[in-house]
């Protein structure tokens, strides 16, 4: 039979969590045609022993080894290029995230493409939650989605929504925009978090600054990947009409009046934004190339169905 389910875990130096993990995943899936893939991240500690041992006892469970630790979300992806369900279920190893939920997510997910937890109560320590509302916060008012917790890492989500969606970075924490960007629909269940009991937390404070940096990234991705002149060559043009505008105006100073222009800052500001509005339009041209390379061999859009 087919499988069904693929839940995919990245873990890195989660020893003390790997047994108890399988053992609250397998009691939820019983009955289900299900596999785990473990993916140990360059651990260590004896992770992949504990994953080995695992395997031996149940051939649902699998194990992904890195040669080196090379990030979580590296990890995800490779548990999604390897999972063979219909359906993926990414969850972290620290135990965190609660396997109880996921059959709520499962029965939600008749009505959408991917359904993604949201931890409305959260167990992790003060800063972290408050960082993680700052983040969310500037996500949604740049991208204007509404997915109130775009970080927690449980989510349920079709195979077929994950064809093509190459992760690099730290962009697991953007797949729910990544995938409304793409036009699938995805919802939102409330999850429960409980707070880590064995192990280290892998992020500090440090993830903010490039947790912001993400999300421009995101924001120029999913609105002018596909036409970057757009964004480029309209700032250009703006910067070159302001500069050309003051140009006529100190030129029709000169003219009218007589005054000396050697002296005025504006003539500086005037040449600096006619060569900054030059440069931007170039760069979008650039930029539109790039595009059009990246694309080759691969659409900008994604079919739901043909007839
Ligand atoms: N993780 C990983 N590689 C890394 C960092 C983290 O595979 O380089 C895994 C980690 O083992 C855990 C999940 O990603 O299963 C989430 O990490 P963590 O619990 O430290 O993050 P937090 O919940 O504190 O945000
Ligand atoms: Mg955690």
């Amino acid at each position: 039979m087919s499988t069904e389910l693929s839940v995919v875990i990245p873990a890195y130096n989660e020893e003390e969590n790997i047994e108890p993990l399988a053992d609250e995943i397998v009691k939820v899936l019983q009955g289900k045609q299900y596999e785990i893939i473990f993916i140990d991240d360059g651990s260590t500690d004896s992770t992949t022993e504990r994953v080995i041992a695992l395997n031996k006892k149940n051939k649902n469970i699998h194990l992904i080894q890195f040669r080196k630790n090379f990030g979580q979300t590296a990890a995800m992806d490779a548990g999604f290029k390897h999972a063979k369900g219909k359906i993926v279920i990414p969850m972290d190893a620290d135990m965190q995230n609660d396997p109880a939920d996921i059959p709520r997510m499962l029965s939600e997910l008749q009505n959408h493409d991917a359904v993604v937890g949201w931890r409305k109560n959260r167990a992790d320590g003060f800063f972290k939650k408050f960082f993680s509302k700052i983040a969310n916060f500037f996500r949604k008012r740049l991208t204007g989605e509404k997915i109130h917790d775009s970080g927690c890492t449980l989510r349920v989500i079709r195979k077929e929504a994950l064809n093509g969606l190459d992760l690099y970075g730290e962009m697991h924490r953007f797949i729910p925009s990544l995938l409304m960007w793409k036009g699938f629909d995805v919802g939102e269940v409330i999850v429960r978090h409980r707070p880590r009991h064995s192990g280290k937390t892998k992020y500090n404070f440090k993830r903010l600054l490039k947790g912001f940096l993400d999300i421009l990234v995101i924001k120029f991705w999913t609105k002018y990947s596909t036409r970057p002149i757009h964004l480029f060559g309209g700032l250009g043009l703006f910067f070159s009409f302001l500069g050309v505008a003051m140009g006529i105006y100190l030129v029709a100073l000169k003219v009218l009046t007589g005054a000396s222009l050697a002296n005025r800052p504006l003539l500086l500001l005037a040449v600096l934004l006619v060569v900054l509005g030059t440069q931007f339009v170039l760069f979008g041209f650039m930029a539109d190339i790039l595009v059009k390379t990246h694309y080759k061999g691969q659409t900008s859009y994604s079919i739901k169905r043909t007839l």
